[in-house]
């Protein structure tokens, strides 16, 4: 019922190349002041993932400017880490996916499977259908989708609206969702 590849080293690895990437073009752009940005990363513990994630799910890709009288932290978007959430972006998405979709999975299945309660997959739900459904970001992105995203279904029906197969729409997704990822990841952790 969880798909194997999301047990799969090369798809966490596939994962930190495309943060790379993402990180490499918010350092070439450099600070809004014109300073230059220096590598400032965040430590991070993330959860949900297979054992044998690489030592580069440590840490959050972060900047700082190298300028004394600006310092100003630039946080890159990121396909890995989900704003806050100590969980991975893409069980945050996968799983919030069969709890919200046509065919609802149990909680207390999916729970058991990812170690996490049912009050952090409860609030996962809820954050999708309000918090993430009222954001800006996704009142302008809605309507980019030729048949819209059903809100009572998110993000099952945001994941289905990305072509491909079960994987390819995952990472299309979190690279969709990548622009929200660079809120404040200085404040306290969120399961
Ligand atoms: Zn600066």
């Amino acid at each position: 019922m969880y798909p194997s590849w999301m047990s799969e080293a090369s798809c966490y690895a596939f994962l930190e190349r495309i943060d790379a990437e993402l990180a490499e073009t918010a350092r070439a752009t450099g600070c809004g002041c014109g300073g230059v940005l220096h590598r400032a990363t965040y430590p991070r513990k993330p959860r949900g993932g297979p054992r044998e994630l690489g030592p580069g799910y440590d840490r959050r890709l972060s900047f700082c400017c190298a300028r004394r009288a600006c310092r100003q932290r630039r946080t890159p978007p990121s396909v890995r880490f989900l704003g806050r959430r100590v969980y991975l972006g893409a069980v945050v998405v996968l799983v919030s996916a069969m709890l919200n979709g046509p065919t609802p999975r149990r909680v207390a299945t999916l729970g058991t499977l990812l170690g996490a309660s049912r009050r952090t997959l409860e609030r996962w739900r809820r954050w999708w259908r309000t918090t993430f459904a009222e954001t800006a970001f996704w009142t302008a992105a809605a309507g980019r989708f030729a048949r819209p995203a059903a809100r009572g279904h998110l993000p099952w029906s945001l994941l289905t609206r990305f072509r491909g197969d079960e994987r390819t729409r995952l990472v299309a997704t979190l690279r969709f969702l990548a622009p929200i990822t660079t809120a404040s990841p200085r404040s306290a952790m969120v399961s």
